[in-house]
């Protein structure tokens, strides 16, 4: 089974998703099924602010503003909650933001164990650069 940051410093819906259904496990057929995003692509966009994404235990993900729920982010950074099914905006999408230097932000937290790879807005690199230093963990 597949851990979440074992691979990548942080896992998204796509590589989360990818490295479970390459597993010869009952959950594959529900990962493959994950990954095919063209439903959810093809669906309106709702207006309004994008949703932040952020990052638990080395996963992207994005929570549902309507029923506090939460999704893998995926790289078409489109929410689409598998729950609700965006019932407050009609089933439409919601854009997604990530951070425009996420990728130093996923090689800082890489350097920590798994299970404190967090991130969120408004947090910034030196705050978690910060943090890895004050918990010694060399850079
Ligand atoms: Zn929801």
């Amino acid at each position: 089974m597949y851990i979440s940051g074992s691979k990548n410093a942080i896992d998204t819906g796509d590589s989360y998703f990818g490295e479970i259904a390459e597993e010869p496990i009952a959950g594959s057929t529900e990962a493959k099924r994950k990954l095919i995003r063209e439903d959810i692509r093809r669906l309106p966009v709702a207006g309004g602010k994008p949703l932040e994404a952020r990052i638990e235990h080395a996963r992207f993900i994005v929570d549902c503003p309507n029923c506090n729920s939460a999704e893998f982010y995926f790289d078409d950074k489109l929410f689409y909650c598998s729950l609700c099914h965006n019932s407050n905006v009609g089933g439409k999408t919601h854009k997604v933001k990530v951070p425009k230097n996420r990728e130093k932000i996923e090689t800082i937290l890489g350097k920590r164990p798994i299970q404190n790879r967090h991130w969120r807005e408004p947090e910034t690199v030196d705050d978690l650069e910060n943090e890895n230093t004050l918990n010694e963990l060399v850079s």
